[in-house]
């Protein structure tokens, strides 16, 4: 499989691409702006000022020689203003330092101020075709489930781990179309919500596909701080029945609740599940985000689906389980999904 998703990809974006302004060209001055402007910005907000801003600063020439009050005012709008002083202080250095000629290694790249290891492979790849990975939420989420990896993207190790991952993919390849294709497709087929699977160039060689783990995966949980219970919370059913809990102590006693476990994956919640309750559930999908603040801690709850393959104490009908005390954190999940 490793020598096919790749030529896959790199075919289906030749056939499919998305005709982006930023997309016609290998300046890396050009794209340097643009993978500057589409940080934290989308690709359709990010083209009028695209367009503008290599209109009145072709060339880092022109641009370090500008009033950087005029690179804010074209700057105005797009959000996150330290982006427009970054490049402006940038464009003096290119052409102090590296006579106004964009830096074509890596670690030279990497070193420009407001550039971090994405925009440097992206740069690296799309201006100089070299061989980097450019990994970004999309990319992670796309080789996540393609490859069927259950560690959690928000870890560092995770990130490196898919990066080395993808570096294989792409040697004697061509990086740029294959780091844009990942891109395309994560925004036009392998979406967040609802992958189309069925019109996916990878679907025969998808693991999370094969095994109808795609709506699981990515795992993201992000590390919070020590007032804040990061939470694995289950809507575990059999056939039209709910699992409800009533609860012995602590902080919700008598209540009637979700079982939830401070564990980092939908896979650890299972194997707790059946430590406690001697029964094996299967994940079906993920469904939510929910926050709930009380009054010395809040609740991050990552709400997933399972299901149990035969009916399991304390399971309750919808219509029963409305007429059960249950605290608002998990009312909330339950009115809303069930
Ligand atoms: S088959 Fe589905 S989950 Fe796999 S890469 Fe394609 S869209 Fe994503």
């Amino acid at each position: 499989m490793i020598n096919m998703i790749q030529d896959k990809l790199i075919k289906w974006y030749k056939e499919n691409k998305r005709d982006l302004p930023f997309r016609n060209t290998d300046d890396p001055y050009k794209i340097w702006i643009s993978e500057i402007m589409l940080q934290q910005t989308t690709v359709a907000a990010v083209i009028p000022y695209y367009e503008r801003f290599i209109n009145r600063f072709p060339t880092i020439s022109s641009l370090s020689k500008a009033d950087l009050e005029e690179v804010y005012k074209l700057w105005e709008g797009l959000g996150y203003y330290r982006r427009a002083k970054h490049i402006h202080e940038t464009s003096k250095i290119l052409m102090e330092k590296y006579d106004g000629i964009f830096p074509n290694e890596y670690e030279d790249i990497l070193s420009l101020k407001g550039i971090g290891p994405y925009t440097a492979s992206a740069i690296s790849s799309f201006a100089f075709h070299k061989s980097y990975s450019a990994i970004d939420g999309n990319a992670l989420r796309v080789l996540s489930r393609v490859f069927e990896i259950k560690e959690n993207i928000a870890l560092n190790k995770t990130v490196k781990m898919i990066t080395e991952l993808s570096n294989k993919l792409i040697v004697d390849h061509d990086s740029s179309s294959y780091n844009q294709g990942l891109m395309d497709l994560a925004n036009m087929i392998c979406k967040v919500k609802n992958p189309q699977c069925t019109n996916c160039p990878l679907s025969d060689d998808c693991l999370s596909y094969k095994h109808h783990s795609e709506k699981l995966l990515p795992i993201s949980i992000k590390k919070v701080n020590h007032k804040e219970l990061s939470l694995i919370t289950g809507i575990i059913t059999y056939e039209d029945q709910y699992l409800l809990i009533k609860n012995d102590d602590g902080l919700l006693e008598n209540m009637y609740g979700l079982v939830q476990y401070e564990v980092e994956s939908p896979y650890s919640f299972i194997s707790k599940f059946e430590e406690d309750y001697h029964e094996r559930l299967e994940a079906v999908s993920f469904i939510k985000d929910y926050r709930h603040v009380f009054t010395h801690r809040t609740w991050k709850m990552h709400v997933y689906h399972f299901v149990s393959s035969k009916p399991l104490d304390h399971m309750y009908t919808k219509e029963e389980l409305l007429t059960l005390p249950i605290p608002t954190a998990h009312k909330k999940i339950i009115t809303s999904i069930i």
